[in-house]
C-alpha cells in the first residue's frame, strides 16, 4: 500500500486527453493487490445520522435561496445582500482553499498559530464538516484518486449517459450520504496531535453557527430587523449553498471535464470555470500533479485567488516556506514550465 509520502511522486507518461472518458479501464493487478478491502457495513444509527445530516445540509441552504428571492420581491433588493453574500463567500471559502486545503492538508506553506486558528475557524463556517474530517477525507482522495478507496470519484462508472450521471452524482454529493470511513482519523494524525487544531475541530458547531450570526448581525446594522433576516439568508444560507456546490464541483466536474496537461496518474482536470469560482481550486490537474504546491494556477492566465492571498500573506510576513514546483518538475510531468516562479522549497513531495 503506498504511503502518504508517495503522493505526487513521478508518474509514467503524460496525457493530453481533453474530454471525459466514459469508461475507465480496469486497474492493473499490481494496483488492485494494494487496494484496501471493501468498506464495512455501518450500523443503522451511523447511516441514519449521516443521511439526514447531509439531507438537511443540502436542502436548507436551497430553501434559503427560495426565501431570499421571495423576500427580495416583497421587501425590495439591496446591494447589502450582494455584499454580504460575496464578502462572506470570499472570507469563508478562503478558509477552505488556503486553510483546510493548501495549509492543513498539503502543508504548502507555513504560517503563525493565530493565522492557523483564524483559517480553521473561517473554513468551519462553510458547513463542510470539522477540520480533521475534511483533511482526512481529502488525503484519502489523493491517496486513491479515481481508484477503489477514493471517497468521491466519478470513476469508474458504466458506459453511456446514465453511467456518467450516476458517477457525477456520487462524486458531487452522493458520497456524503454515507458515514465517514472508520480509519479517517489516521489520515489527519499530525493535526490531531496539536491541541489548538483539536479545539478548532471540536468547536465546529460553534464556528458554523457563527457563520450565520455574523451576516445576520451585519444585516441588522445596515438595514434593521429586516436586514437581520435577509443577512442571515444571503450571507448565511445562500453563501453556504454556493460554497457547497462550488467545492463539490471540484470533486465532480474537475474529474470529468477540462484539460489534462500534466501526468497525474488519475482523471483530474483543469476547468477554467471552476478555477475562477473555486478561488483557484479548479486547476485541479495541476494540483493532483503537484499536490504540495501553494500555487494551483501555474500559468499567468490561470486565475488563482487563493495563491494571491498566500502571496499577500508572504509579503506581510504572515506566510513562509511557500512551496512551488521547480521548472524541472513541471517539465518532467509533461508541460513546459511557465516563466516564473523560482521555488522556495520543492513541492513534489508531501513532507509527512
Ligand atoms: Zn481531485
Ligand atoms: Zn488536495
Amino acid at each position: 500500500m503506498p504511503t502518504l509520502a508517495q503522493i505526487g511522486t513521478p508518474l509514467s507518461s503524460p496525457s493530453t486527453t481533453p474530454w471525459p472518458r466514459l469508461v475507465v479501464s480496469p486497474l492493473p493487478a499490481s494496483t488492485v493487490a494494494k487496494l484496501p478491502p471493501a468498506p464495512p457495513r455501518y450500523s443503522f444509527p451511523r447511516r441514519f445520522f449521516a443521511w439526514w445530516g447531509t439531507f438537511l445540509g443540502v436542502t436548507l441552504p436551497l430553501a434559503g435561496l427560495v426565501m431570499g428571492v421571495v423576500l427580495s420581491v416583497l421587501w425590495g433588493f439591496s446591494w447589502v445582500h450582494v455584499g454580504l453574500c460575496l464578502g462572506m463567500y470570499l472570507l469563508t471559502m478562503t478558509g477552505i482553499t488556503v486553510g483546510f486545503h493548501r495549509l492543513f492538508t498539503h502543508r504548502s506553506f507555513q504560517t503563525s498559530r493565530p493565522v492557523e486558528f483564524l483559517l480553521g475557524v473561517l473554513g468551519s463556517m462553510t458547513f463542510q464538516g470539522p477540520l480533521l474530517d475534511w483533511v482526512g477525507r481529502h488525503r484519502l482522495h489523493h491517496r486513491h484518486s479515481d481508484a477503489v478507496g477514493d471517497p468521491h470519484s466519478p470513476h469508474p462508472h458504466e458506459a453511456g449517459i446514465r453511467g456518467l450521471l450516476r458517477g457525477f452524482w456520487r462524486a458531487h454529493i452522493g458520497w456524503a450520504f454515507a458515514p465517514m470511513p472508520d480509519d479517517l482519523d489516521r489520515y489527519a494524525g499530525d493535526l490531531r496531535r496539536r491541541p489548538m487544531l483539536r479545539l478548532v475541530n471540536d468547536l465546529f458547531p460553534l464556528w458554523a453557527v457563527l457563520g450565520l450570526v455574523i451576516p445576520a448581525g451585519l444585516g441588522w446594522a445596515f438595514l434593521g430587523w429586516q436586514g437581520a433576516i435577509t443577512g442571515f439568508i444571503w450571507g448565511g444560507l445562500v453563501r453556504i449553498l454556493l460554497g457547497h456546490h462550488v467545492t463539490w464541483c471540484v470533486n465532480s466536474v474537475c474529474h470529468l471535464w477540462g484539460r489534462k496537461p500534466y501526468a497525474s496518474g488519475d482523471e483530474s482536470r483543469n476547468n477554467a470555470v471552476i478555477g475562477v469560482l473555486a478561488l483557484g481550486e479548479g486547476w485541479h490537474n495541476n494540483h493532483h500533479a503537484f499536490p504540495s504546491s501553494a500555487r494551483h494556477g501555474l500559468r499567468w492566465w490561470q486565475l488563482d485567488f487563493s495563491y494571491g492571498v498566500i502571496r499577500l500573506m508572504q509579503w506581510c510576513g504572515l506566510a513562509w516556506r511557500v512551496r512551488l514546483p521547480t521548472p524541472q518538475e513541471l517539465q518532467r510531468r509533461g508541460e513546459a514550465p511557465p516563466s516564473p516562479p523560482q521555488p522556495n522549497v520543492a513541492a513534489r513531495e508531501c513532507d509527512r
